[in-house]
């Protein structure tokens, strides 16, 4: 599927499985191979001993906040260490960049440095969305 020899999928369920549970897994597996958005994209690490931000709530805060904005891929990084490079495919990402302050990219351009932590979602809100009414 992620080398584009894949035009669809089908997945077999015989009854016991609900037929939304069963739409909501092929839409993931689609996302995932990049073959068709239909959901905001959230690409984070899984934290480590450098996280420098409380993750699990930051990601909890920005998937709330960006849940509507279809096809958008948003990286989500506990340091600066290795999140620039994981997060290589996403359209904006939002990375530790020091104990309790954050930097913002844009792809893979650092645009906003050093934010404090409680300001960092309120900064990546208004980057996204000047960046959309400059689209229009
Ligand atoms: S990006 Fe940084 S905080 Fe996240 S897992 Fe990798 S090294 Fe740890």
């Amino acid at each position: 599927m992620m080398d584009g020899l894949t035009d669809g999928l089908w997945l077999m369920n015989n009854g016991d499985i609900a037929l939304e549970d069963v739409e909501q897994t092929a839409f993931a597996i689609l996302q995932a191979g990049r073959l068709r958005m239909v959901k905001t994209e959230y690409i984070s690490c899984p934290g480590c001993g450098r996280t420098l931000y409380d993750l699990r709530t930051t990601i909890a805060r920005i998937k709330e906040a960006t849940k509507g904005m279809t096809g958008l891929k948003v990286g989500i990084m506990g340091c600066i260490v290795n999140g620039p490079g994981e997060m290589a495919d996403a359209d904006y990402g939002y990375v530790g960049a020091g104990p309790n302050k954050v930097s913002l990219y844009r792809k893979q351009v650092c645009v906003e440095h050093n934010i404090p932590e409680e300001e960092a979602v309120e900064h990546l809100l208004a980057l996204i969305k000047a960046d959309q009414q400059g689209k229009q």
